[in-house]
């Protein structure tokens, strides 16, 4: 049954963001139970399940009749911003890699359970041929584009620099730094004035760990992107923004090759002592891609629970 925006305006959620809530107790804090599984892991595989605002998430309209394309859109902040969008009256294309199949089925019928057009493109984005054509059947199958969120990323932990293999190293580079470099520039064509670039940055490219020598710096190449892009772009009439996530519970976080102690404790150094949910990151998405957002380019807006800058 299509969902009902009306209804859901009026309807108390489970989680109402309108309530007043205590940021720390909200969610689930450590410790968790140790898992882990294969890159690039199920959201449907965790435990807890992360909560991408399936529940809660309540849209006014605030994209309506938007096209939007969100790589890694199956799972973590890539659904979260689907579910939204579509919410606020999108219609949204995911891509995701052939394995996570089971997760994005779960976006597709929560797009569709919005009434609104669900497009799902598996493959690969460290092919430049198929970020091409990745674009242009978005475009064809949405008819048209006007959201971009670059939001897929490879993460794998590695103690120390020596255990970084050439092909790992490359795989990281490929997916974080040519993909985004492919996809906006086969977007770019397609976009018209007052469009959006959203791409999914770190706390790492400011506040790099140990473990992270490889994808940290890809963080701070995208973050770097967003501020020169924003530049070159403005005059197109396109904004370009990043978000930037402290520890949030997403399967690159369970299938990255963190060692179970780190994972156990995963968020509980924050300042509010949990990591966050996909779902708290929704908004953030939102506003950084309707036009309430029109004076914002080149900036990247942090939710950390307290830790690093954006
Ligand atoms: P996630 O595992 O849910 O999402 C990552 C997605 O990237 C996967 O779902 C997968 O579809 C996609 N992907 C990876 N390699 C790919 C490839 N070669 N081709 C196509 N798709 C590919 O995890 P997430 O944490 O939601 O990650 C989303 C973004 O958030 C990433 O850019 C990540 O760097 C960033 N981020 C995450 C955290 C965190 O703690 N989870 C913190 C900071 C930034
Ligand atoms: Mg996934």
């Amino acid at each position: 049954m299509p969902h009902d925006a009306t209804n859901d305006l009026i309807r108390p959620a489970k989680h109402d963001a309108a309530a007043l809530r205590d940021p720390r107790t909200i969610f689930p804090a450590p410790p968790f139970e140790k898992q882990s599984q294969p890159w690039p892991g199920l959201a449907r595989d965790m435990t807890p399940k992360p909560d991408h605002g399936e529940d809660s998430y309540r849209g006014s309209g605030r994209l309506l009749g938007r096209k939007a394309l969100i790589t890694g859109g199956d799972s973590g902040m890539g659904r979260a911003a689907a579910i939204a969008f579509a919410r606020e009256g999108a219609d949204v294309a995911i891509n995701y890699l052939p394995d996570e199949e089971p997760d994005a089925r779960e976006v597709v019928a929560l797009i569709e359970g919005s009434g609104r057009t669900a497009v799902a493109i598996p493959g690969d984005l460290r092919d430049e041929a198929f970020c091409g054509r990745l674009v242009e059947q978005a475009v064809e199958q949405l008819g048209g584009l006007d959201i971009l969120v670059s939001n897929a990323a490879r993460q794998q932990t590695a103690e120390s620099i020596l255990d970084i293999t050439t092909e790992s190293f490359d795989a990281t580079m490929k997916t974080n730094i040519y993909a985004p470099f492919w996809l906006i520039k086969a977007a770019i064509p397609h976009l018209q004035p007052g469009s959006a670039i959203i791409a999914t940055t770190s706390e790492q490219a400011t506040v790099p760990s140990p473990e992270l020598y490889d994808y940290a710096q890809t963080k701070a190449a995208t973050t770097s992107f967003v501020r020169s892009l924003a530049q070159q772009l403005a005059g197109r009439g396109i904004r370009v923004n990043g978000v930037a996530p402290g520890p949030i519970w997403t399967p690159l976080q369970v299938s990255g090759g963190a060692t179970m102690e780190k994972l156990e404790q995963f968020g509980g150094q924050t300042p509010l002592g949990r990591p966050g949910q996909p779902g708290e990151l929704a908004g953030i998405y939102v506003l950084l891609a309707e036009s309430g957002g029109s004076y914002a380019t080149g900036q990247v807006y942090g939710a950390m629970g307290g830790n690093g800058l954006p």
